[in-house]
């Protein structure tokens, strides 16, 4: 059996709708459909659940929603009547979306929130599972109230609860035919809507995935593959990948391949079910497969991801290796301060700790500067910012020598320093530290060594 799940993109218009429902009749096997919101039909368009934040937050001001109420009904409305599925189903919408709009002085605002934004799944799955019942096959739009998909944690910002895995199971064991299912959201035990933070649809497909044992978690999108490059960065990049590893789309996604983002598949990796990027515009294509294992060339690399927005805390102290517990009282400075840390290479009597800019703020610079000069007395503290990484992963890289002397060489070329380097043992990938401003300069550099 496989799910699969279609973004706002595959859903935005009837035309997209038609395409879904092409590629899911094509293959028996397509038994569970995960479907986002209606996105966007052109570049300057509005996403269904954007409408719908702006339509909770102007009700949750006392103002009249009329405006904003016909936006959303009006995208509904024009798939419902391009695929001809009759008035019925445009009335069950509009109702719906009164019926919530209707809470707004019963809820606490992060859960009116989320039960307006959960509307624009919950909809597109009832459409969806119409428009195969007008084609005369047997579809259902099945609920996550109805099958136990329980959430906990913060309303916007949930996680399943584990013991859904079960429920799930034994829930979709019963249905025959295909099964529309929302994304996005599922019930808290108390019955409340709560939704997953922003694209979360790609989490509900993975949830999914890993409930029935699933033999692949096909994810159709707009794109025919993951490019082993930021094709914003490289235009000319040719050659998707065609499979990775999950360690793979790990740390390329760590360092900002946007395909989606790693959390969301985490209940598919944990499972091993395999992963299918794929285009809804091009079936035909394969798209890209992650998995556990791959065969791998030797000396070959997946691809290049670059990420800005990192700052550098570096402290120098003479015979600071001899000094037992260093490590472990600077980062006790970080955990004070609730920051993580990315990455730590370190020199004999030197260590820099690679953190997001964004959790070391100006203020709170100030404070660890100032606790790291208290608690270990170094000769040196200093803080960078504006510092990119770059990220070379590909699992056959560790049976080559000279990878990262290739890497090192391909920016000398164009003139760029490498201010830190970092490689764990398991050889999956390399870290590159440089200044943000050269970022574009070196992912190309980098490319044209390994790929072009
Ligand atoms: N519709 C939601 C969003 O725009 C979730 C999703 O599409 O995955 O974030």
């Amino acid at each position: 059996m496989k799910v699969c799940k279609f973004g706002g993109s595959s859903l935005a218009n009837a035309a997209q709708v038609n395409k879904v429902l092409d590629i899911v009749l094509a293959d028996p096997a397509r038994r569970i459909v995960v479907v986002s919101a209606p996105g966007k039909r052109h570049p300057g368009d509005t996403k269904v659940t954007d409408l719908l934040i702006e339509l909770a937050e102007t009700a949750l001001k006392g103002e009249n929603t009329d405006r904003q109420y016909g936006a959303v009904v009006e995208r509904y409305a024009e798939i419902a009547q391009t695929l001809n599925l009759g008035e019925a189903i445009v009335r069950t919408i509009e109702l719906d979306i009164t019926d919530r709009i209707a809470k707004v002085a019963s809820l606490e605002r992060d859960e009116f929130m989320d039960l307006m934004k959960a509307a624009g799944e919950d909809n597109s799955a009832k459409i969806v599972a119409a428009a195969f019942c007008a084609r005369g096959k047997k579809a259902r739009y099945v609920s996550p109230r109805d099958t136990g998909m329980v959430l906990t944690g913060r309303f916007g910002d949930a996680t399943l609860d584990p013991c859904s895995y079960a429920t799930l199971a034994r829930a979709f064991s019963g249905f025959a035919g295909i099964v529309v299912y929302p994304g996005f959201f599922g019930y808290t035990k108390e019955g409340k809507v709560a939704t997953f933070p922003r694209g979360g649809s790609d989490i509900t497909g993975s949830i999914l995935a890993a409930a029935v044992c699933a033999d692949v978690y096909e994810n159709f999108t707009d794109v025919d593959s993951v490019y082993p490059v930021d094709p914003r960065i490289v235009p000319e990049v040719k050659g998707g990948i065609q499979t990775m590893t999950y360690r793979e789309m790990r740390e390329l996604a760590y360092a900002g391949f946007g395909v989606f983002a790693d959390e969301a598949v985490i209940p598919a990796v944990r499972a091993r079910i395999p992963i299918n990027i794929r285009n809804t515009n091009h079936p035909g294509e394969p798209g890209t497969m992650i998995q556990q294992t791959r065969r791998v060339v030797p000396g070959t690399i997946v691809g290049i991801a670059a990420a800005d927005g990192f700052c550098n805390i570096v402290v120098e102290k003479y015979l600071m290796n001899r000094e037992v517990g260093f490590g472990r009282r600077l980062l006790q400075v970080l955990e004070n301060e609730g920051i993580a840390y990315e990455h730590m290479p370190s020199g004999v009597d030197s260590q820099c700790i690679v953190v997001k800019g964004q959790c070391l703020p100006k203020g709170k610079e100030h404070k660890v500067v100032q606790a790291i000069r208290r608690e270990l007395n170094p000769d040196f503290v200093s803080v960078e910012r504006d510092i990119s990484i770059l990220m070379v992963v590909g699992e056959g890289m560790c049976y080559t020598a000279g990878m990262l002397a290739k890497a090192c060489l391909a920016l000398a070329s164009v003139g760029i320093s490498v201010s830190m380097v970092n490689q764990g043992s398991s050889e999956v990938s390399f870290m590159l530290a440089i200044r943000s401003q050269d970022r574009e300069t070196a992912v190309r550099a980098l490319y044209k060594t390994f790929f072009g």
